[in-house]
């Protein structure tokens, strides 16, 4: 039995986003099913657009969604190093071995002459591909271009196989192309750098991947990279090309849809797990009737020829309620996850410090509690309870309907005078003043409860009265009432 080594390789050209991050837990997923070897590869080949900060992020993001890996940029490993930046010398010596081999060839075309043969095919109205010229050069003519201050770049020799180029793909079964349509393509610049189809297999070569799991975009390169397997005398991996997601409108997955940086989730407050759950059934259904799943189930259950071919759609209403369930599993058995993630969404809003105090961490955790399952994800802690970190804002409506009332103002005012004082505060003075007053007035108590409501939260609905009053404090409760008094006047 082969051990599987498979690899995620990002470029770290900008943040880990939704489409990276499910490509990357089915990576892991498929090594730890096969108690296999997780590898991380940085493609940071684009040194104009790669960043070590871009690196690092991804890494942390990774880290955060709960996966690990057993060798990478930071960790080492035997078959390092991680970064292609770092590989430039075994680039150049393979790139070697393919021109000896006369599958490669220096092709001294400069980018002017590249544009003239384009711009002849435009006019024909043919699709380009490279004319071939420097495939035959003599010794001559290479020492004039080299005299002239040329510097080649190297370029794949596509021979004429005769038969179309098969890659037997895990997910999508035999898919073949015909050699027509790939042209002499170039592996190294003129400037020495390689480019990502070469890059690529090199690596998975030498890091011994027997697996590469990877988007479908790549498909097309498959063929190219075949044609350098086979020049090189190198037997390829096997290959999973994940379908493309789409957002809920059935085009291809969007910022607007959804596909946005793993860490913005994190910052509203989604929990890893949920996400990790959600990422599953993207493409997977683990079995038909169930939809919650631990991560360790995950790992036992998963086979890529589970997969589906078919576009999975990313539907952040399915997301949220997946969320909603595990925030409710850890407000039963670890509440401090949910305070977790709440302090990430305050910190990310500027309302607490990051990290938090003690003082801070403790009055989130009370306000959770206050909160309860309202919390589907962390951010609903400013949609539901925005008023315990902030001054009230009022909703116009609840405002207009609770607070500009005959009588109101008076009320809210003089429940303001009760409350205040120095004798003990807690949720039942709040709800014995609150109902003593109605009572003395001859009202419902409902008459005065939705309007202190509104001027303490500013909302028509929400957590207990009585206990938000005791959390919100006396002195925050008095002012808001009094506040509340003068806008109702
Ligand atoms: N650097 C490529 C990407 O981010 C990796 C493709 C592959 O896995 O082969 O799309």
């Amino acid at each position: 039995m082969v051990t599987v080594r498979t690899r995620y390789a990002g470029s770290p050209t900008g943040y880990l986003h939704i489409g990276g991050a499910w490509n990357t837990f089915f990576v892991w997923l498929f090594a730890r099913h096969n108690r296999g070897t997780m590898i991380l590869r940085m493609e940071d080949t684009d040194r104009t657009r790669s960043t070590q900060e871009f690196e690092q992020a991804i890494l942390e993001d990774i880290r955060w969604l709960g996966l690990d890996w057993d060798e990478g940029p930071d960790v080492g490993g035997s078959s390092g190093p991680y970064r292609q930046t770092e590989r430039f010398d075994l680039y150049t010596k393979f790139a070697r071995e393919l021109l000896q081999r006369g599958a490669a060839y220096e092709c001294f075309c400069t980018p002017e002459e590249l544009e003239a043969e384009r711009r002849r095919a435009r006019e024909r109205r043919a699709p380009y591909r490279y004319s071939g010229r420097c495939r035959n050069l003599s010794a001559g003519e290479r020492e004039r271009f080299l005299a002239e201050g040329r510097k080649p770049a190297i370029r794949v020799h596509i021979k004429d196989f005769g038969h179309s180029i098969v890659v037997d793909d895990l997910v999508r079964g035999r898919v073949e192309f015909s050699p027509e349509h790939l042209d002499d393509y170039i592996i190294v610049r003129s400037d020495g750098s390689p480019l990502y189809n070469f890059a690529n297999i090199v690596d998975d070569h030498l890091m011994t991947i027997t697996h590469v799991i990877r988007g479908a975009e790549h498909l097309s390169n498959t063929p190219k990279q075949l044609v350098m397997y086979e020049a090189l005398g190198w037997p390829p991996p096997q290959f999973a090309h994940l379908p493309v997601i789409l957002g809920t409108d059935r085009k291809k997955l969007s910022k607007r849809s959804g596909d946005t940086a793993v860490r913005d989730y994190r910052r509203q407050g989604y929990l890893p797990e949920a996400l990790l759950n959600f990422f599953a059934l993207m493409g997977w259904y683990p079995e038909e009737d169930r939809e919650i799943y631990t991560v360790q189930e995950l790992v036992e259950k998963f086979r890529v020829a589970d997969l589906g071919k078919a576009s999975p759609v990313f539907d952040p209403a399915k997301l949220n309620w997946l969320n909603g369930v595990y925030m409710r599993q850890a407000l039963g058995t670890a509440p401090g996850r949910v305070v977790e993630v709440c302090l990430v969404v305050l910190a990310a809003h500027g309302v607490i410090s990051e990290p938090a105090s003690t003082e801070q961490r403790a009055y989130v955790e009370q306000v959770v509690r206050v909160l309860g399952d309202r919390l589907k994800v962390g951010g609903d802690i400013l949609t539901y309870g925005d008023f315990f970190f902030t001054d009230v804002t009022y909703d116009p409506a609840a405002e207009q309907k609770y607070l500009r009332q005959p009588q109101v103002s008076g009320l809210l005012r003089t429940l303001a005078d009760r409350l205040e004082g120095d004798g003990a505060w807690g949720r039942e003075t709040a709800e014995t003043v609150v109902r003593g007053l109605a009572e003395e007035q001859g009202i419902h108590s409902r008459e005065i409860i939705h309007p202190v409501r509104v001027a303490l939260t500013g909302k028509t609905a929400g957590p207990g009265l009585f206990e938000l009053m005791e959390l919100l404090g006396r002195q925050r409760v008095v002012a808001r009432l009094r506040a509340a008094a003068a806008r109702a006047a």
